[in-house]
């Protein structure tokens, strides 16, 4: 007879899968993508994903058997099984890792969960069996569990089945689910009542507003507000109407009870129910015609194709008709764009034109949410779900039969996932997995990574432009100013670039004012001898947080009191250098003391709503200055925004990285592009101490071509991407010996197997110490025509030796394949 076994990955940090024994009734029941409940080690029961089935028993452990099944149906595709299999290989991470990234916490039932009594439980007791119902009178009295003590309670080992169907209906919540139980946002709208909704009716409510005064005037202004004479009618928020006629919730509120308004609430960020039928048609103008002509024609012998189109070309209208025909063909669609660009502005666009198919996907959704998104993608009804907007974590979603991947702004360097393991690019992931499925790969930028354009120069990848912008808008006019004593004698504004916002307010437009550096100066510098204080757990200096009082590492996030005398010398001479977003806000008011303004970094969008509030406020006319770190440059999409300031171009081109010139001309360009939306031609101003600069100068004329060209020639000559792949190797331990020494170890056996040529380091990164442990890098560069896999593989069984020595042990080894 023979006996079965199967590879169960579990959610742990470890390289491997774990094979284990099917028990033979279970033989006929087992199969691919399952959940399966399993004794790990002596305490702990986990449960994992079935991703293969052999007659091969482990070789280096006796198998124990399978505890029990969760599911009856797979909840994960074969695809899936497949995707993360290259991840794995790849990006050099544990296949652990990435189950851990993949599955939804709610979805890992593990023996450390704790559970408690779901208070939105209806108390109907009938869809249980005995032994569920037993723990849910053993819960509402104990209310905290966790599973060895529900195990202890209920007198049995196997508990997972319970917990699973309690789970599932609504009985029971694991803990950490409550903790962040999402809260929607809503928002409230102001419409007419029906009865009040004609002249007549409109006229015998004017009547009766007659003797209040704060009601008719909020009457009046929802009239404006609505636009009820014109073409369109708009809809209005009740926060827009309370503050633009002045009054408060209460005079809504008896408008309401008079029958004159009515009020209707409406999640916003999660999918509002949008009426079928109601989706609207998408118009294109001839070169949007042009280029999906050709993305459809090189489609047919490429399976990835990159869209260049500047700022405003009309994107989207292309990335939704391509959406329509893959739907229409009951294919799934998966469109990853930056977390940051997933505003409510973005969902609700792609809503009009395709209504409940579309589901969201991102970080911010907890685990209740993302279960729910998981298994309407896994259902693949032809319905809700089969479009997918997300963020670069909707790659592990379970597709069976993707048809189409779009990656808007697919040049943003947040596509790359930092911490923690795995360290994968969604980009080039998102390839991959349309790969798998045989679907093909719509890349979006107004400013290509040069890796996707030499991609496309090399005609792997097909190439389209567009350069008009769409709606007869032009690009903005792009000037400089220098910031030299003279012209700029704050050291924060040019003479041209304070005209100009003083212009801008005159005519009520809006002015975005980018900055790319948080906080209020990033050092505090002693004039006597030159001291500046520095983080304790971190080698670098302090940046001051005026609003907080307080100097804070960007680092590791440590804050301490501001100093007031010189730390080395004793002096109080300690000046501020430098300024950051927060100390830009205080002087633009200093100069408009009339100015609304707001802040967008960091700091200010610490809340979950905080950035939508603020994009919000600014789009409802709130805010006339909007000051911002690079988050400002996002994609957004502003009717009223004529100036956009660049208030120090040189910090943007001097990072020290290869990538500098490339991020720095995509950051000023993107910028530019938020401004002169409609109608009218924006302007934009740089300043710099260095206006000539050639950099600047490409931008300023919209060269994208040159400044790529020149780039990619010196990415050849000294071997950088996308001519070489960077694979980087980060040794990280408290004790600053042990990392040089096992750095230096390992760069010898490095070398044994790659020229030493192509291996950087081992060398100290500028901020070597964090949070009291010390990095040390080595960056190791591989030609394009080496087969890459090889490479990998050597490095594989290279860290498998090297850190089974007893010396090393202890050391951090952190890989980085293609760092961002
Ligand atoms: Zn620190
Ligand atoms: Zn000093």
């Amino acid at each position: 007879m023979k006996t079965y076994f199967a590879e169960i990955l579990l959610p742990l940090a470890v390289p491997n899968s774990f094979t284990y024994r099917i028990p033979k009734n279970m033989e006929p029941y087992v199969h691919l993508g399952l959940r399966v409940v399993v004794p790990f080690g002596k305490q702990k029961i986990l449960t994992g994903i079935v991703i293969s089935i052999h007659e091969t028993p482990p070789s280096a452990y006796v198998a124990k058997y399978i505890d029990s099944l969760l599911d009856d149906e797979a909840i994960v595709t074969p695809q899936q099984i497949q995707f993360w299999e290259w991840m794995a290989g790849y990006y050099l991470c544990n296949r652990g890792d990435i189950l851990l990234a993949a599955l939804p916490g709610g979805l890992r039932l593990a023996s450390e969960s704790k559970y408690i009594l779901n208070p939105a439980f209806d108390g109907d007791l009938s869809r249980f069996n005995e032994r569920e119902c037993q723990l849910i009178e053993i819960l509402s009295k104990r209310e905290v569990l966790d599973s060895k003590e529900v195990s202890e309670a209920l007198g049995i080992k196997s508990i997972q089945k319970t917990l699973k169907n309690l789970l599932e209906g609504e009985a029971i919540l694991i803990m950490e689910d409550l903790k962040e139980r999402y809260k929607p946002k809503l928002e409230t709208y102001v419409k007419l009542s029906d009865g009040v909704n004609d002249e007549d009716g409109l006229e015998a409510a004017f009547k009766a507003v007659q003797s209040a005064a704060r009601q008719e005037e909020a009457l009046m202004m929802y009239i404006q507000l609505s636009n009820r004479y014109g073409d369109i009618i708009h809809e209005v928020k009740k926060t827009v109407l309370q503050k633009r006629a002045n009054v408060t919730s209460s005079v809504v509120k008896d408008l309401v009870k008079k029958g004159i308004f009515e009020l209707e609430e409406r999640e916003v960020g999660r999918l509002p129910k949008v009426e079928e039928g109601k989706t609207e048609e998408v118009e294109f103008n001839e070169f949007q015609l042009k280029a999906l002509t050709e993305i459809k024609s090189l489609f047919e012998t490429k399976d990835t194709v990159l869209l260049h189109g500047i700022t405003s070309s009309g994107k989207t209208e292309i990335y939704t008709h391509l959406i329509r025909e893959q739907l229409d063909k009951g294919k799934q669609v998966l469109y990853i764009l930056p977390e940051i660009a997933l505003t409510t502005q973005m969902i609700q666009r792609l809503q009009r034109y395709f209504g409940n198919t579309v589901a969201v996907y991102h970080s911010k959704f907890n685990q209740n949410e993302r279960v729910e998104i998981w298994n309407l993608v896994l259902k693949n009804d032809g319905e809700r779900g089969s479009l997918i907007l997300g963020a670069r974590s909707a790659v592990f979603l379970p597709f069976s039969n993707l048809g189409l991947v779009i990656v808007d702004e697919e040049h943003e360097t947040s596509f790359k996932q930092f911490e923690p393991a795995p360290r994968y690019h969604a980009r080039d992931s998102a390839i991959v997995l349309a790969s798998i499925h045989g679907a093909k790969t719509l890349l979006g930028s107004a400013t290509p990574s040069y890796e996707s354009v030499y991609n496309a120069k090399m005609g792997k990848y097909g190439y389209v432009t567009i350069n008009e912008r769409y709606g007869g808008m032009e690009l903005p006019e792009i000037t400089t100013a220098s910031l030299s004593k003279k012209n700029a004698p704050t050291g924060y504004f040019t003479q041209e670039l304070l005209k100009e916002i003083k212009g801008s307010l005159d005519l009520k437009e809006q002015v975005i004012l980018f900055q790319n550096r948080r906080g209020y100066a990033p050092v505090l510098l002693c004039e006597m001898c030159g001291w500046s204080p520095e983080c304790t757990r971190c080698d670098v200096t302090l940046t001051f947080h005026k609003s907080q009082d307080r100097l804070v590492c960007h680092y590791c996030g440590s804050k301490y009191q501001s100093p007031h005398l010189c730390a080395a010398c004793g002096s109080h001479k300690l000046k501020l250098a430098g300024f950051g977003t927060e100390r830009i806000e205080e002087e633009i008011l200093i100069q408009f003391p009339d100015a609304k303004v707001a802040r967008l970094d960091l700091d200010s969008t610490r809340t979950k709503y905080g950035y939508q509030k603020i994009l919000s406020d600014f789009q409802d006319g709130f805010i006339d200055i909007l000051i911002g770190t690079q988050m400002v440059t996002k994609g957004l999409d502003f009717g009223k925004v004529n100036l956009v300031g660049i208030l120090n171009a040189d910090l943007l081109l001097k990072f020290p990285d290869f990538r500098s010139t490339e991020r720095g001309f995509q950051l000023m360009t993107q910028v530019a592009g938020r401004a002169g939306r409609r109608q009218k031609r924006g302007k934009v101003i740089i300043q710099s101490h260095d206006p000539q600069q050639w950099v600047i100068q490409q931008v300023v004329e919209g060269n994208y071509d040159a400044v790529a060209k020149k780039e990619l020639g010196e990415r050849r000559k000294f071997l950088y991407p996308p001519f070489a792949r960077l694979i980087m190797l980060t040794f990280r331990h408290k004790q600053v010996e042990l990392v040089d020494f096992t750095a230096a170890s390992y760069h010898k056996e490095l070398c044994a197997f790659i020229d030493e040529a192509n291996v950087l380091g081992p060398e100290y990164p500028a901020v070597s110490r964090v949070k009291n442990r010390f990095n040390k890098h080595i960056i190791i560069k591989i030609d394009r025509k080496f087969n890459i896999a090889t490479v990998k593989a050597k490095i594989h069984s290279l860290n498998n030796r090297f850190f089974s020595d007893k010396q090393f042990k202890e050391v951090r080894l952190i890989i980085n394949v293609d760092p961002q």
